[in-house]
C-alpha cells in the first residue's frame, strides 16, 4: 500500500533520495508519454524521468529489442567481444562528425564525465578542469568538483583541482542579453534587459578570459560545458559565446568537452547534438540519459588521438560498460529516433510549445522568462518581471503540485529551484502540448486567486 511504501522509504532508503512532490507519486506503469499510478490516474510526463525517456516509456520497438537480447546474452564484460556492442559503436559513431569516432561505453553520465576528465588530463598533461557556475556534470566525487548548482554544489573537501567559472546566463546574469539568444521567442517577447544587453557576449568573454588567466587555470586540462544548462533551469548562453570560449581554452592547451547528457539525441530539434547549435566541434562528447531511454547506459566519444593518449597512460575498465542489453536497447533507440522522425518532431512540436508557453509570459507577471530549444524548455518564475526576484519556494511548490494533481508532471531547476523544466519524450504531440499549457495556465490562475 501507499503508506507502507512511504514507511519503507523512510526506514531503508538514504535520506538523500528525496521525492519530488509533497505527496509523492507511486507509479505503476508507463506508456509512451504517459505514466499511470496504482489508482489508475494518468499523468502526462513532461519531464520524462529527468530528460531520459527519449522515445517514450516502454516503446514497443525498444521493448522488443530488449526482450530479444534478454534471451540471448546479458553480460560478458569488455574482455569478450559481442556483436551488440560493435553494432552500436558503428551506429553511434556514424552520428558524430570527424574526428569524433572513438567510443567508450559506461553506465551513467557521471561515469562518462569522470572518464572525460581522465582523458583531458592524459591528453593535455595539465591538471585543471573548469566548468560554468550552474553546471551539472554529475554526482561522483570527481564530477562534483564540476557541478555547481543549488544544493548539489560541492560542500566536501575536494582537492580535485576543478574550478567553476562564471555562467553566461542571458536572463539572470549581470549583462542580461535576451536579444542575443538564438530563439524564436525573441521576436515576440519584450526585453527587460539592462541597456547594452546585446553586448553581453563580449562582456562574458572578457570575464571568461579573466578566469582563464588566474593561476589555477593556467594549466588547463579541460573545459566542460552543457550546450544548454539543464539542471540550472535551461540556461542558454549568448549566441557565439561558446565558440569563442572553446578557442580560448584551446589556445591554453586544454580540450573542450560537450556534455550532451541532456541535449543530445535530437532533443533540441534543429540538430542531433547540442554542440552543433553553437557551431563548435568538441574534442570529447559525453552522453547518457536519453541514450538508453531509461536503461542505464552512457558513452564518451572522442578523437583517435585523445583515445590513444589515455590508453598510453593507463588501463581503464568498466564491468558493465558496453553491456549487451544496453547496446541492444541503445541501437533500438537510435532506430526509433530515425524511423519515427523524432528529431523532426522535437523541432516542430518544440517550437510550437515554446511559442505557446511564451504567451503565458505576456499574460502573467510571475512568468519571468520562457526559453529553450526543441523539447528542452524552461519557465522561470519571478515575483515580478522588473525585479526578477525568484518566486518564493512555497508558491512554486504549490504550482508544481497543482499541475500534478491536474495530470501534468513537470520538472524543476535553477539555483533557487525557480524554473520549471519541460522535457517530454520526443514522441509528444501538439494536442498533448495544448493540454499541458492549459493545465499550467490553470495552475497559474489558481495561484493568482
Ligand atoms: N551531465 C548532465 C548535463 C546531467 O544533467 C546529468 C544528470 N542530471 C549528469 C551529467 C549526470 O548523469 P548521471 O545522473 O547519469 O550520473
Amino acid at each position: 500500500s501507499y503508506n507502507r511504501v512511504l514507511e519503507i522509504h523512510k526506514q531503508h532508503l538514504s535520506p538523500v533520495v528525496t521525492a519530488y512532490f509533497q505527496k509523492p507519486l507511486l507509479l505503476h506503469q508507463g506508456h509512451m508519454e504517459w505514466l499511470f499510478d496504482f489508482e489508475g490516474n494518468r499523468y502526462l510526463d513532461f519531464f520524462s524521468g529527468v530528460v531520459t525517456v527519449s522515445v517514450g516509456h516502454c516503446h514497443p520497438k525498444v521493448n522488443a529489442a530488449a526482450q530479444k537480447q534478454l534471451t540471448h546474452l546479458w553480460h560478458t564484460s569488455t574482455i569478450f567481444f559481442h556483436p551488440p556492442m560493435h553494432e552500436y559503436a558503428e551506429k553511434l559513431s556514424a552520428l558524430l562528425p570527424e574526428p569524433l569516432k572513438v567510443i567508450f561505453l559506461t553506465n551513467s553520465g557521471s561515469e562518462a564525465n569522470d572518464l572525460a576528465m581522465l582523458m583531458a588530463r592524459a591528453h593535455s598533461n595539465n591538471t585543471d578542469i573548469i566548468s560554468f557556475r550552474g553546471a551539472y556534470h554529475g554526482c561522483s566525487p570527481y564530477t562534483l568538483g564540476l557541478t555547481n548548482v543549488g544544493s548539489f554544489k560541492m560542500k566536501l573537501p575536494s582537492g580535485m583541482g576543478c574550478q567553476a567559472t562564471m555562467c553566461p546566463d542571458v536572463f539572470r546574469g549581470p549583462w542580461g542579453g535576451s536579444h542575443c539568444r538564438d530563439s524564436p521567442v525573441q521576436t515576440i517577447r519584450k526585453c527587460n534587459c539592462a541597456p547594452g544587453c546585446c553586448q553581453a557576449k563580449d562582456q562574458y568573454i572578457e570575464q571568461f578570459k579573466d578566469t582563464l588567466n588566474t593561476a589555477v587555470a593556467k594549466s588547463i586540462a579541460g573545459f566542460f560545458a552543457e550546450p544548454i544548462q539543464g539542471v540550472n533551469g535551461v540556461v542558454q548562453y549568448p549566441k557565439g559565446f561558446l565558440k569563442e570560449a572553446f578557442q580560448l581554452v584551446r589556445q591554453r592547451g586544454g580540450v573542450c568537452i560537450a556534455d550532451e547528457v541532456q541535449t543530445g539525441f535530437g532533443r533540441l530539434g534543429s540538430h542531433f547534438w547540442g554542440f552543433q547549435t553553437h557551431d563548435v566541434l568538441p574534442d570529447i562528447v559525453t552522453m547518457a540519459k536519453g541514450i538508453g531511454n531509461g536503461f542505464p547506459m552512457a558513452a564518451v566519444v572522442t578523437t583517435p588521438e585523445i583515445a590513444k593518449s589515455l590508453a598510453k597512460r593507463l588501463l581503464h575498465f568498466n564491468t558493465f560498460g558496453g553491456n549487451p542489453m544496453a547496446c541492444a536497447i541503445g541501437s533500438a533507440v537510435l532506430e526509433v529516433i530515425k524511423e519515427d522522425s523524432l528529431q523532426e518532431n522535437s523541432q516542430e512540436v518544440g517550437t510550437y510549445m515554446l511559442l505557446k508557453f511564451a504567451k503565458l509570459r505576456d499574460e502573467f507577471e510571475i512568468v519571468g522568462d520562457v526559453r529553450g530549444k526543441g523539447l528542452m524548455i524552461g519557465i522561470e518564475m519571478v515575483k515580478d518581471k522588473m525585479s526578477r526576484q525568484p518566486l518564493p519556494h512555497e508558491e512554486i511548490n504549490q504550482i508544481h503540485e497543482d499541475c500534478k494533481e491536474m495530470g501534468l508532471l513537470i520538472g524543476r531547476g535553477g539555483i533557487f529551484s525557480q524554473t520549471f523544466r519541460i522535457a517530454p519524450a520526443m514522441c509528444i504531440t501538439k494536442p498533448e502540448v495544448d493540454f499541458a499549457v492549459e493545465v499550467f495556465r490553470s495552475a497559474l490562475i489558481q495561484h493568482m486567486e
